[in-house]
């Protein structure tokens, strides 16, 4: 070994005897490494101080040992020891054996409680991290890691910064982050809110979870930084309601209207509970009947799956009218929906607003009746490539109002678009 750090045994620091490499990053080379003292593994980034020095990154590196001996929380990778030898510098870290969360989406999209269940462990650990005065500024689903039970861990702390190397306006300077999950005022170089600038790259994280793809994509660069200041991207079919919402207010270019993180921790997706053992990680593991051999899988056992689903009695009087919620499933496309339930606004009278990407409608009377104004709001998602569900709730006005719209206008002209059970012909 080239450095006076190992023994004539090869053994780091007399200690720590070194595997395999389990990646790398810009200046680090991660390796499996065993304390012979006490027997436990851990993961140890070898920094080269040459490539550091040249980059004139030795003040961030120090920046890192700090922060990563300021943090301790069960979602941030513990540092446990640093040492240095003439040439680099050694972090043994805590060992987590589970892979980058990055690996499980290129293998497709996340089941929505899956997603929340990361989320709100990264939101935990950001929370920790802003309320002790340090911001990650690098957050990417490449350093979020998961351990053996699937919890998620925060690393690489390269390119933080503390709230005391900010300037005198409090905000911070240096741009850096991966362009894809950058806020917008941190290209801007105007000076930004780093607490902001995480959040935003924990909305671009949330994204792409539950799309399997990124938010804000362009091959050209000066393209996608457009698209970013103008927070100009669209959810997915898929997406719910409630994470479409959370995901808009994150993803702000404006980071005075962005959501805080308490602010976060209070949305109903947020708090959403997470099943204990969930039985399919993946969308597609529902949609993908050979991962289940035993079992056909059709388009009513993946609704039937879906929390809080009942499509058995479509259209019936039953506990859903009590809801005043009408949920169906079409093998129709998403277009003749909207057009339906603009055919009905239409008749009615009612103004229709539009998602961007066709996925929800708002529809709203204009007579003012005995609670106000009817508003009956109605999203669209696609649960396999050809099988959509459609869920109609009232949103404002008086319920018997709204029971007499859904009795007179709404199911009579859905009738004809809903797939029923007993259709076997949408057999997935
Ligand atoms: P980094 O330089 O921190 O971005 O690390 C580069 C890569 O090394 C990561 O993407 C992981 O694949 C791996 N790695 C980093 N830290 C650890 C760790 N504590 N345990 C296991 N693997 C790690």
């Amino acid at each position: 070994m080239e450095d006076g750090i190992y023994g004539s045994n090869g053994v780091l620091h007399g200690k720590y005897e070194l595997g395999r490499q389990l990646g790398h990053g810009t200046f680090a080379k991660v390796y499996h490494a065993r304390n012979l003292h006490t027997g436990r593994n851990v993961a140890m980034k070898v920094v080269a101080k040459e490539k550091v020095i040249k980059a004139g990154m030795m003040e961030q590196l120090k920046r890192e040992i700090s922060v990563m001996k300021m943090v301790r929380h069960p979602n941030i990778v513990e540092l446990h020891e640093v040492m240095a030898s003439k040439s680099k510098v050694y972090f043994a870290m805590e060992l987590v054996k589970g892979g980058e969360l990055f690996s499980k989406i290129e293998k497709g999209k996340l089941r929505e409680d899956v997603a929340r269940s990361y989320f709100q462990q990264l939101i935990s650990a950001v929370d920790f991290c802003h309320s002790r005065g340090v911001y990650h500024r690098d957050l990417k689903p490449e350093n979020l890691l998961l351990d053996e039970d699937g919890n998620l861990k925060v690393t690489d702390f390269g390119l933080s910064a503390f709230s005391d190397h900010l300037r005198q306006d409090g905000l911070l300077h240096t741009t850096c982050g991966t362009p894809a999950y950058v806020a917008p005022e941190v290209i801007g170089k105007k000076g930004y809110d780093g607490a902001k600038a995480d959040i935003w790259s924990c909305g671009v994280i949330l994204y792409v979870l539950l799309a399997g793809f990124l938010p804000f994509q362009d091959e050209n660069v000066v393209a996608m930084y457009r698209k970013i200041y103008r927070g100009d991207f669209r959810c997915p079919p898929w997406f719910s309601s409630d994470a479409r919402r959370l995901i808009t207010k994150l993803l702000d270019p404006n980071p005075d209207c962005r959501l805080t993180i308490s602010k976060i921790m209070e949305s109903s997706w947020f708090k959403k509970q997470v099943p204990k053992n969930p039985k399919f990680l993946f969308e597609d593991d529902l949609l993908n009947p050979k991962r289940k051999e035993s079992e056909t899988l059709n388009a009513f056992h993946i609704i039937s799956l879906s929390e809080g689903f009942d499509l058995s009695p479509l259209f019936e009087e039953n506990k859903r009218q009590e809801k005043q919620e009408i949920r169906f499933a079409t093998t129709k496309p998403a277009e003749v929906v909207v057009s339906k339930l603009e055919t009905v606004a239409k008749a009615m009278k009612f103004s229709v607003k539009k998602s961007g990407d066709e996925s929800s409608l708002r529809l709203q009377g204009h007579e003012i009746g005995r609670k106000g104004k009817l508003g009956v709001a109605a999203d669209i998602w696609a649960v396999a490539p050809s099988l959509l569900v459609v869920e109609v709730k009232k949103s404002s006005g008086d319920t018997l109002e709204y029971n007499q719209f859904c009795s007179k206008e709404l199911r009579p002209a859905l009738k004809d678009i809903v797939w029923t059970s007993g259709d076997q012909s949408t057999r997935l």
